[in-house]
């Protein structure tokens, strides 16, 4: 499964960069786009972090938004997959660009007596 594979990358870096100190949060950050069920990416880690130096983490998920901008007008908007996503430009119609969404990036890991 999918979020098995990204939860054991996740566990991996982070278990790594933690240097042996025990791991308290992780913040990751999965794109729009990457196709991430955020729910079943934490009961994955759940799992997983069993025995690990990241048996007591807590694992937050803020999915990553992309950028829609249109090459005509000064258009831009974030789009966060709650919303219906646009073709066109509302202003002048011209087709929109999209960047970005489908990156995954973890952005924090907190340790235990570390700063
Ligand atoms: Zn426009």
């Amino acid at each position: 499964m999918h979020e098995t594979t990204i939860a054991e990358s996740l566990l991996g870096s982070a278990i790594k960069s933690a240097d042996g100190k025990k791991i308290t949060k992780i913040v990751f950050s999965p794109g729009v786009f990457s196709g991430i069920e955020k729910e079943c990416l934490l009961a994955c880690f759940n799992e997983l972090k069993k025995n690990t130096l990241a048996s007591t983490a807590e694992l937050e998920v803020i999915i990553g938004p992309a950028e829609l901008s249109c090459s005509k007008c000064a258009f831009k908007e974030q789009f966060d997959g709650t919303q219906k996503i646009k073709i066109n430009c509302p202003k002048c119609n011209s087709q929109l660009n999209l960047k970005g969404g489908d990156g995954m990036l973890i952005k924090k890991i907190e340790v235990e007596n570390g700063n």
